[in-house]
């Protein structure tokens, strides 16, 4: 491709809204541009790296065994419905718009696509003969996302490899499981990645197993807990530690202090000179909706209103509402102020746990393990401006109990320990998630009653897999771990180009003859080259060449022409070495063979 003829729009602006690395980089290398929130053009560079990221990606799901079908963006909402998923999704989910009726307000748009999948495997996979069966496609999703971010890291509209996975039992399922997982092992690392695979929260998705693979980063919206010597690594969504051990300390008689106005854990210690640590934040929750998912304990359920759930957590930790769900069996909301004051007796910000019963009312308790073995905590007094000191488990609130459960509700966090029992404490890293498997099971097919005749002649749910890559993410992860002050260092695998030749005196006969011959070999050798044929002044020309970070860089210059030479560099390295330009050519299909 002739520079001069192409389009890349690069500039020297730092957008203003552009904080991370990636965004920053992808619009001022001419990549991408923005239509509206959320919603991005790919302009002909960054449409040639994405592309090589949907080959790679294409590569090897066909490599591991699973057959490329296409799905449509436009769903029938009934679809939606027979799996509950229209709840589940909430605003993520884009419904079109239309009057009362039309075949519009009965329609969705995909924002992934186990329901569609779901929908062809009922119709088809009817015997365990066919099975096992994995289904995916490359295709562009849709998702309301109520904070677009991060240039194409968080989008709207995304292009995204789903893959389904049928089988006909766990075993089965395991294994095609492990295969697609091993996929993405190659994927990242064939785009240049360097990645982790992380235990993961499967949300609203559903399903028990559940991996992300993430690239750590500081532009990643998420967390992950790592322990230094490595033999754990969780989404903090997910993550659990070592139980923490019992304070021994000799217990206190509580004491009541007056603290007149002080709500927030910071107030209130700063107040009565106390650490977070040493306190028991006491929160009031109801039921939103249940069950949660299907299989765990559901709330014992009552005619009237369920009882709130009270949860204790200490000063320093915050509830993991993934966590606390699965524990209550419910999807739980923090209650409104009415309640919380009903159940204490007190306003908002001093309630606690060791006064509850004397409002009467019923409810649950969820003891945090790290409160559980707390000795002479500070906390609400479930009376307004007042706090109580030396509060304990046990003895001034119970630890058992038709309706106490003492478990795992909170986030890890720095510090805690490895639940492997190794004693190695935890990191917790920022990162981008790249791709996400989950072990499904039936609860798909259950919903949809997608069947299967096994050999024995009975019907049987077919057991599922569902495995998701963001290529747009991918692209941007990369840049994100490929970047220095001038621009973009491309891995050659997804790179737009892989050889840039600039021709630094354009108006030179011998310069533009001998890089236009270049130009003609290297594609001849069937490389991908871009040729900076521009007029333009020389430092102009390599500050461009160092933003859009081809990999490979060859400059054609009167001055070494004249000794018979031109000069290669490579985009990650300083050094710039010396070839007739025959040999330049030879030595350039080596270097990307080398790494292909
Ligand atoms: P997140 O937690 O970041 O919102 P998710 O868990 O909802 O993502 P999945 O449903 O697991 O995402 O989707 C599979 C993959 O699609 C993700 O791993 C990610 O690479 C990509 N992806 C998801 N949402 C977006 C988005 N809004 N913009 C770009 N890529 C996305
Ligand atoms: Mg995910």
């Amino acid at each position: 491709m002739r520079w001069s003829r192409y389009l890349i729009p690069t500039t020297k602006e730092v957008p203003k809204d552009a904080v991370v690395a990636s965004h920053q980089l992808m619009l001022r290398a001419g990549l991408i541009r923005q239509l509206a929130a959320g919603v991005y053009s790919y302009l002909p560079l960054g449409y040639r790296a994405l592309r090589k990221v949907e080959r790679i990606v294409r590569e090897e799901m066909d490599r591991a065994g699973a057959i490329e079908l296409h799905m449509p963006v436009m769903h029938p909402i009934e679809l939606w419905e027979q799996t509950g998923r229209t709840q589940a999704m909430g605003d993520v989910l884009l419904r079109l718009a239309g009057p009362d009726g039309d075949w519009r307000t009965q329609t969705v748009l995909g924002p992934t696509h186990e329901e569609p999948v779901t929908e062809i495997a009922r119709a088809y996979l009817n015997s365990y003969r066919i099975l096992p069966v994995t289904l995916y496609q490359i295709q562009v999703k849709f998702r309301g996302e109520a904070r677009p971010k991060s240039g194409v890291l968080r989008t709207r509209e995304f292009l995204m490899k789903d893959a389904y996975s049928f089988d006909r039992d766990k075993e089965g399922l395991d294994a095609s499981y492990k295969r697609m997982y091993e996929a993405y092992c190659r994927i990242f690392s064939r785009c240049g990645l360097p990645y982790i695979a992380v235990e993961a929260e499967s949300g609203p998705i559903g399903g028990d197993a559940s991996h992300e693979f993430m690239v750590l980063t500081d532009a990643g919206e998420d967390f992950v807990a790592l322990t230094e010597n490595s033999d754990y690594a969780a989404n903090t969504e997910r993550a659990v530690c070592a139980p923490l051990a019992q304070d021994n300390a000799a217990m206190l008689p509580i004491q009541e202090v007056h603290t007149p106005g002080q709500r927030t854990i910071d107030e209130v210690c700063a107040f009565l000179k106390t650490r977070p640590s040493q306190m028991i934040k006491t929160l009031v929750y109801v039921e939103t909706a249940r069950p949660a998912t299907a299989g765990t304990p559901s709330a014992k359920s009552t005619a009237e209103e369920p009882a709130p759930v009270v949860v204790l957590v200490r000063g320093d930790h915050e509830v993991n509402e993934n966590k606390l769900n699965r524990v209550s069996g419910a999807r739980l909301q923090l209650a409104p102020p009415d309640i919380i004051r009903k159940l204490t007796g007190a306003d908002v910000g001093f309630a606690g746990p060791h006064t509850l019963d004397k409002s009467g009312m019923k409810y649950r308790l969820i003891v945090d393990q790290a409160v559980s073995v707390m000795r002479n905590a500070a906390t609400g007094d479930n009376k307004t401006d007042y706090h109580a000191l030396n509060v304990n488990p046990t003895r001034d609130f119970p630890l058992t109990g038709d309706n106490v459960t003492v478990a795992d509700v909170r986030t890890v966090v720095n510090g805690d320990l490895s639940p492997t029992g190794s004693g190695s404490p935890i990191r917790l890293r920022k990162a981008i998630e790249v791709g996400h498997v989950f072990k499904l099971g039936t609860k798909y097919s259950d919903a949809m009653r997608a069947t299967f005749l096994d050999s024995d002649g009975k019907p049987k749910p077919l057991i599922m897999g569902c495995y998701g890559i963001g290529l747009n993410r991918i692209m941007a992860a990369a840049i994100e771990a490929h970047h220095d002050d001038g621009g973009i260092i491309w891995p050659l695998s997804i790179a737009p180009f892989q050889v840039l030749i600039i021709a630094l005196d354009p108006r030179e006969k011998d310069v533009m003859e001998t890089a236009d011959k270049l130009y003609k070999e290297l594609n001849a050798a069937g490389l991908d080259v871009l040729f900076d044929d521009r007029d333009e002044r020389a430092g102009f020309k390599f500050k461009d060449a160092d933003l859009i970070g081809i990999p490979l860089r060859i400059t054609v210059g009167r001055k070494a022409l004249a000794e018979g030479v031109v000069e290669l560099k490579g985009r990650s390295r300083p050094d710039v070495e010396k070839f007739a330009p025959d040999a330049v050519v030879r030595r350039v299909k080596e270097l990307v063979q080398a790494t292909s």
